[in-house]
Order: C-alpha cells, then structure tokens, then sequence
C-alpha cells in the first residue's frame, strides 16, 4: 500500500473511532432476561426483578481500545409479538442483533427462528448471534446446550450460554459480536482494517470465561 493510501485509511479508522457507535439490538421473548443482560453489560448491575425496558440510566458503554475509543450502545426491546412491528424497524438502526432465550423456557428457545426470519426479512446484512441466558438455572434447563449449538451452526451465526445473574459470558457474547462487526466488509461500519482481538478483551471489565 502506497503511503497516502496508508495514511488515508489510517485517517478512516481513525474518525470511525471517533464517530461510530457500535448499537446492538437485544431482542426475545419476554422474561428471557433482555433487561438485564444489558444492566449486567453496562452496569454490572442484576436486579432479581423484572426491570423495566428503560428501568436504568444508560445503555452505552466506552471501550478503550489502545488510545481509542469504541462506544457501544446496548438497546433494549419488548418482546411481546404486538410489538414486533416496532422491534422490526429497529433492525435497521442498528449494527448488530443479539437474539436471547432463556434455557428454562423451551417456548423462548421454539421462537427464537422466528426472530431469525423476521431479521432476515428485514435487514439480510446485519449481523447477529444466539445467547441462551440463565445458564445458572442448569437444574431447571429444559434446552440442552447442544440444541444451542445446533441452530448457531445452521444458521453459521455464534452462540454462547450467559448468565445475567451469574455474569457468565455477557462480556465474552457481546464483544464477540463487537469484532464482527468491526471485521465486517460493509463499509459503512468499517474501512478495511482488523483489530486485535485480546487487547479488546483484556481491557473490559471482567473476563468471565466460565462456560456453563
Ligand atoms: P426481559 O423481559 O427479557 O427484559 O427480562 P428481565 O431482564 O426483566 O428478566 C426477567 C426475570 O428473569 C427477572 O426476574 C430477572 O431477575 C430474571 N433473570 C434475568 N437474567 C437472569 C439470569 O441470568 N439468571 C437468572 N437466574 N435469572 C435471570
Ligand atoms: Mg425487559
């Protein structure tokens, strides 16, 4: 690469870091544990309530990259079906999805193809992953982790099991779906660059790696 072109594209990542917010869409059934995914991820915070959609003050988190600075956004959904319509105009909004079920609740894992179809529907270039929440209720778990698994590799999207409560995976789940966003060829979201994946994860609060 010629300088200028160099100097250019360093140009571009650079005010991608200063412009861009990462926004990612948490959508499922209700009671999966959407709310406080999010409270966990942005204020390592659980309450062992149902949380209101917008119950806490903010939804944004400031990653430091090197001198950098990713800023990541975490919006809330309902997941009642009459809302779906909204829901759906969101999937264009932002950047990434992250589809949760609850592994205690077989119905909210049935559904979650159905988010699936909405999603490719709507916006086929958005990128997405499945987290299978409340891994810490493993006595009450009613989907296996290989049914998980399964329909992450049908769909070649990433799955994890996470924990709200247990704060198991939250991190792990959402900046994976960060770094493909960040690698993804679209250029709207990114010039042609890829970022070092530990620093990314050496630098967030906790590194969790437990697996359920
Ligand atoms: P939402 O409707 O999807 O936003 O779900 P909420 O975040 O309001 O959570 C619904 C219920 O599940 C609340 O009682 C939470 O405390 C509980 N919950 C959420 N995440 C977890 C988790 O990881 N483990 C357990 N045991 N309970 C959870
Ligand atoms: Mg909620």
């Amino acid at each position: 690469m010629s300088k200028s072109k160099q100097k250019n594209n360093d140009n571009k990542i650079e005010e991608f870091y200063e412009n861009k917010i990462i926004k990612i869409l948490i959508i499922g059934e209700v009671g999966v544990g959407k709310s406080n995914f999010i409270y966990r991820y942005i204020e390592d915070k659980f309450s062992p309530t149902i949380l209101a959609s917008v119950g806490f003050d903010s939804n944004t988190k400031v990653l430091n990259y090197e001198n950098k600075k990713i800023i990541v956004q975490l919006w809330d959904s309902a997941g009642q079906s009459m809302y779906r319509t909204i829901t759906k105009k969101l999937f264009n909004r932002v950047q990434g999805i992250i589809i949760l079920y609850d592994i205690t609740d077989l119905n909210s894992f049935l559904s979650v193809e159905n988010w699936i179809q909405l999603i490719e529907e709507e916006n086929k270039k958005i990128i997405y992953e499945i987290a299978g929440n409340k891994c810490d209720l493993n006595e009450l778990r009613k989907v296996n982790i290989n049914q998980g698994k399964e329909l992450g590799s049908k769909y070649r999207i990433n799955f994890f099991e996470t924990s709200a409560k247990k704060n198991i995976n939250i991190n792990e789940s959402v900046n994976s779906l960060i770094m493909k966003i960040l690698e993804s060829d679209d250029l709207e979201y990114n010039p042609t660059f890829s970022i070092d994946k530990r620093s990314l994860k050496v630098r967030t609060k906790d590194s969790n790696e437990r697996c359920c």
